[in-house]
């Protein structure tokens, strides 16, 4: 059923380093052979081999309307006889900052940039700028990108492959990484009676996304301001995941909580390769040219990415993420009945349309919780879905994504698929 995907991973691996351009989409943590894909439409996607499947992934995160929506492709198809990008400011790029910045509390002005891990690296050079500090906090498990100083005991593609650091990180950049365990404002405040003076900010992804769905216990983020703001330390959100994903104004929206910097990525961009920062005014203008902290980018606000991104937010509305939260609950309690049916050791968890299932009896709340699960079992559950039509990420420790266009009976087909694939697993 995957012949020409074998055939198109060989080839692949002549030239690309283990045949992909990022880690976690070669499958190593399955034990399998990535399927190369054709096209997406809707909440499908199709691979090379012709095989069909409801798509879980949806490309990490940003097509929170389903592949090949019509409304972003016309857009686009009309923004790319114009012209692809110009290297000067064009009105798009205000357009889009301003429908950002009239949906999300804390942030009164952007810098577009082109990729998650830009937007991460930039606030925390502004956030280092504006403190005058040097050390940043982050949490174990977390993933904020892949720039030295957030390759730190990071989770996603590297908790999979069993780096905890990456060779190619200074020491000198690494110590001045803190990590503390997710979830736990304890350690937290022993850092800062540690290291306080020298703090500049704290990165967090306000749900975390990267070793699984793990969503924040009552108190954290409210915790987290209230110690920043202690010690004169700024709080960024990374939103790259959570951004126009769990809520329609964005986790900080849902949670309450206002941060100093948010970081942006994935939906913002609509599928193409974007990444933001923004915050308070008077943080946001020390950056050049209106101040003296640099940073740059030659494709930055380029008109595609900025057309897509805007036509992707104004498609979403406040009721889409009620649904969301009606199919995750649907989805995830059709696999605990399942489950439950089978004696398999089955944790799951929710925020809007991210969804973790863990394959332990654990209740996840950070990453020492998430490493109970069980990788192996994992890996030949995702190898029967894969099998039956369901597109699912291909570790243990990847959020399960949703998008409008995922129906009711997508749900119940892939429930039916789990239920086929834990009596294979039990037999
Ligand atoms: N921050 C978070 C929370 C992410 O999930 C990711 C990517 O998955 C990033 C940052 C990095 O974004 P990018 O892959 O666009 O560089």
């Amino acid at each position: 059923m995957f012949e020409k995907s074998v055939k198109a991973f060989d080839e692949a691996k002549k030239v690309l380093p283990g045949g992909v351009n990022s880690p976690v989409r070669a499958f190593k943590s399955v034990d399998m052979n990535p399927v190369f894909i054709d096209h997406g439409a809707g909440s499908r996607l199709y691979d090379i081999d012709g095989n069909e499947y409801i798509d879980y992934v949806l490309s990490w995160g940003p097509l929170v309307l389903g592949h090949a929506e019509q409304s972003v492709v016309s857009a686009l198809e009309a923004s790319v006889s114009r012209g692809t990008s110009f290297g000067a400011p064009t009105e798009i790029e205000t357009d889009l900052a301003e429908l950002v910045i009239r949906r999300v509390p804390s942030v009164e002005m952007v810098r577009m940039v082109n990729s998650g891990t830009e937007a991460t690296m930039s606030a925390l050079r502004l956030a280092r700028g504006v403190t005058g500090r040097n050390k940043i906090v982050k949490f174990e498990g977390s993933y904020h990108g892949h720039a030295d100083s957030l390759l730190i005991k990071a989770g996603s593609g590297v908790a999979t492959l069993g780096l905890p650091d990456s060779p190619g990180v200074p020491a000198g950049i690494a110590e001045n990484t803190l990590t503390v365990p997710y979830n736990d404002l304890v350690a937290l405040r022993v850092a800062f009676e540690h290291f306080g003076a020298d703090i500049a900010a704290v990165i967090v992804e306000p749900v975390g996304g990267n070793m699984g769905c793990v969503p924040p216990v009552a108190g954290f983020l409210e915790g987290l301001r209230e110690i920043t703001a202690e010690f004169g330390a700024l709080l960024i959100f990374d939103e790259v995941m959570t951004g126009f994903r769990v809520d329609y104004n964005c986790a900080q929206g849902k949670f309450g909580i206002e941060p100093d910097i948010t970081c942006f990525g994935k939906i913002i961009g609509g599928g193409l390769p974007v990444g933001a920062y923004g915050g308070r005014r008077e943080i946001m203008e020390q950056i050049a040219p209106s101040g003296p902290i640099y940073q740059a980018g030659t494709l930055s606000g380029n008109p595609l990415a900025m057309t897509a991104g805007l036509e992707t937010l104004k498609q979403l509305s406040v009721d889409d993420y009620v649904e969301f939260e009606r199919k995750a609950a649907r989805l995830l309690s059709g696999f605990e009945l399942a489950a439950k049916k089978y004696g398999i050791a089955l944790s799951t968890s929710h925020v809007g349309g991210m969804m973790g299932v863990f394959f332990t009896n654990e209740t996840v709340v950070n990453f020492e919780t998430a490493k109970t699960a069980d990788t192996v079992m994992f890996a030949r559950f995702f190898k029967k879905m894969l099998e039956q039509g369901i597109y699912l990420p291909a570790s243990q420790f990847e959020t399960w994504f949703l998008s409008t266009a995922h129906t009711d009976a997508d749900i119940d087909a892939t429930i039916a698929a789990c239920d086929r694939a834990f009596a294979e697993l039990v037999r």
